[in-house]
């Protein structure tokens, strides 16, 4: 877009000066001199790939602290992301889940006294095991697989139920895997339970044993184990196990919920379908803690004072994921948490008007990301959002970046994302945001030391074919500054490192163009003022030596200011403030373009392709002078500016 844009200004200039010489009479072939003279000057040949080549500088850096960027183009919105919503599991907690409290048959279990431990209890943590897809590592002494799993068979080993034999013992025949949609997942066994609720085998029955959600599981329970046995849930029951469930998830612990389902006069396995899932007798909860990540705390502030709203995504319970919130910052005083269920009762209209006060929705599906996602589209905002999830990836396509689990996420969800972290964790989004600022930063101050440079150039040509004076630059000298001399600072400006306030702005507006009123005047003032010391060499030279002289001191004279104002593209900083060591790529690159110039000007072979006339001591004094005014002035116009802040 901004190509096209400066493509269109380039030839109406171009065309203009054209019309301009034409009418004072010169010949067509002068004309059209002045006017390719023009077109080279003003036109930044190396742009496209220095924009490129910083891009990816840019990615490589990211990818080195964990944030993959699968799309160049992506660093861009990457930059102005102004709402970051997050799962909490994993991302923004360690998925560690440790176990905790107990509750079955209307007590809660805390201690480690193998005692304490009555008959429905201990059929929970059996049947905890036994619904766990996680396994144990005998060598290790370590359980793998989903942290929520890995707990339940740390649970069982710690109150003496071994894994192993008890596994052998009822063999899983089959099972419905977890989804975050349904919130449960299934297993089917070759069990009984007696009035006692002691496990035992006995043809023609089966057992579906169930855990999840609480509020899923609850609802689809009729009955309820108690050490007397089996009776009818009452509406008391629901009471104080919904209770419990709130006292545990108020400390910010992740609860499950454990259900059986007995098959009798089986003859075989049934088969198990969705519908099975339903008139559960219910046993108990387990609670398991997942602390939050340490560096999410201050990763949520940072990105606040960036700007940058923070919204937790989860499948936990609305309870848990609110406690959560609220330790690591992202719920405040006044913030609303949405359920699921409350967000789809909400209209659009409803939810707009909300939104900006939603700090947590949780017990949501993948499909309400979507939704969530639009609504802060529709305000304008950047968003960014997570999720591991085969579901997950219509949202992640839908958001500006999709950011998918390098650890835990699926193949689906990293290919619909537009960036991948490679630790799962949501410090790594806030840094990537960062880098993001930084690159886009970097790219348009490259940008305007391209242009600045390349305006110093138009205003002379402007001004040599306004005077009927000769061409100061042939198409050469600026192809050789253009795609030689300018192109190693620029792509040092596109390094600059990170300036420690990216944070204490705003988030960019996307719709805010490069070509701001702001920038064109800097293009302007900057380049007129090197244009003015390019014309004041071009004349020494015409004055004493004619035009081969003066071409030869103007282009030398531009170049080398060139080369200079490269430290002032830097930053809006001044110098002292930056500090010239901060970036060794720019000292690098100036020296670099010093011996590039010094060689055309010196070595006598390059004369000839150069067109460059002999100088005189005086002369090459001249042009170093006149080259470092420009940027002398620039640099203490910055130092004023910035005693006065
Ligand atoms: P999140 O990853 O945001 O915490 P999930 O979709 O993984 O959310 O989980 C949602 C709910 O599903 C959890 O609160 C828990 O009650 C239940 N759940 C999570 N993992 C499992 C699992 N492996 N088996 C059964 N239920 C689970
Ligand atoms: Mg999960």
């Amino acid at each position: 877009n901004f190509s096209k844009k400066l493509a269109l200004i380039i030839l109406v200039i171009c065309a203009l000066v054209f019309g301009l010489s034409m009418y004072r009479e010169a010949s067509f072939l002068d004309s059209l001199m002045f006017a390719v003279a023009l077109a080279v000057a003003a036109i930044p040949e190396a742009l496209s790939s220095i924009v490129t080549i910083v891009l990816a500088m840019g990615t490589q850096k990211m990818a080195r602290q964990n944030a993959i960027m699968k799309d160049l183009k992506a660093v861009e919105s990457l930059g102005s992301v102004s709402v970051i919503c997050s799962d909490k599991t994993g991302t923004l907690t360690q998925n560690k889940m440790t176990p905790q409290k107990v509750y079955a048959d209307g007590s809660l279990l805390e201690g480690e006294d193998l005692s304490l431990v009555n008959d429905v209890q201990r059929l929970l943590l059996k049947a905890a095991l036994l619904a766990s897809d996680a396994t144990n590592n005998e060598e290790e002494g370590t359980a793998i697989g989903d942290p929520t799993e890995v707990a339940l068979v740390m649970l069982g080993e710690k109150f003496g139920v071994d894994e192993e034999s008890y596994r052998a013992q009822h063999p899983r025949l089959g099972e419905l895997a977890f989804d975050s949609d349904r919130k449960l997942m299934s297993t089917m066994h070759k069990f009984a339970l007696d009035s006692n609720t002691s496990v035992y085998d006995l043809d023609g029955i089966y057992t579906l044993c169930t855990k999840g959600a609480m509020d899923v599981l609850l609802a689809r329970s009729v009955n309820v184990m108690t050490s007397q046995g089996v009776r009818p849930l009452t509406e008391e029951d629901r009471r104080k196990i919904s209770e419990v469930n709130n006292q545990l998830s108020e400390n910010g612990l992740r609860v499950l919920a454990f259900a059986f389902k007995e098959y009798h006069n089986c003859e075989e396995c049934p088969q198990l379908t969705l519908e099975d899932e339903n008139g559960y007798t219910f046993v108990g909860l387990i609670s398991m803690i997942d602390p939050p990540r340490e560096e999410s705390k201050k990763a949520v502030a940072d990105a606040k004072r960036g700007g940058i709203r923070t919204v937790m995504i989860t499948g936990d319970h609305k309870v848990t994921a609110t406690a959560i919130a609220k330790q690591i910052g992202i719920f405040e005083e006044g913030d609303i948490a949405l359920s699921g269920v409350e967000l789809d009762k909400m209209s659009d209209e409803q939810l707009a008007q909300q939104l900006e006060h939603v700090s947590v929705y949780a017990r949501v599906s993948p499909e309400h990301k979507i939704r969530i996602v639009d609504a802060w589209q529709k305000k304008g905002k950047i968003v960014s959002m997570t999720g591991d999830g085969v579901n997950d990836a219509p949202a992640l396509k839908k958001a500006d970046i999709g950011v998918a689990m390098g650890i835990t996420g699926t193949e689906v969800s990293k290919d619909a994302a537009s960036m991948i972290l490679t630790d799962d964790n949501f410090a790594t989004i806030v840094k990537a945001v960062t880098n993001g600022r930084n690159v886009y930063a970097n790219i348009k101050n490259a940008i305007k030391f391209l242009l600045s440079g390349n305006m110093s150039g138009i205003l002379s040509v402007l001004y040599t074919s306004l005077f009927a004076l000769p061409v100061p630059f042939q198409p050469v000298h600026l192809l050789f500054i253009n795609l030689l001399t300018d192109s190693l600072p620029a792509i040092a400006i596109g390094m600059e490192p990170p300036r420690k306030d990216l944070l204490n702005q705003k988030p960019r507006d996307p719709k805010e163009p490069i070509m701001s009123k702001d920038f064109m005047l800097t293009l302007l003032v900057q380049g007129g003022l090197i244009g003015i010391f390019v014309m004041m060499a071009y004349h020494i030279g015409l004055s004493t030596g004619g035009a081969a002289l003066a071409s030869t001191m103007a282009f030398a004279t531009l170049t080398l200011a060139r080369l200079f104002h490269g430290f002032n593209c830097r930053a809006d900083a001044s110098i002292f403030k930056l500090g010239l060591k901060s970036n060794k790529y720019s000292l690098m690159a100036f020296a670099a373009g010093l011996i590039l110039l010094n060689a055309v000007l010196f070595i006598p072979a390059f004369h000839g392709l150069f067109m460059i006339a002999d100088l005189s001591w005086a002369n090459v004094g001249a042009i170093y002078l006149l080259a470092f005014i420009p940027t002398v002035l620039i640099q203490l116009y910055k130092l004023i500016k910035e005693r006065k802040a």
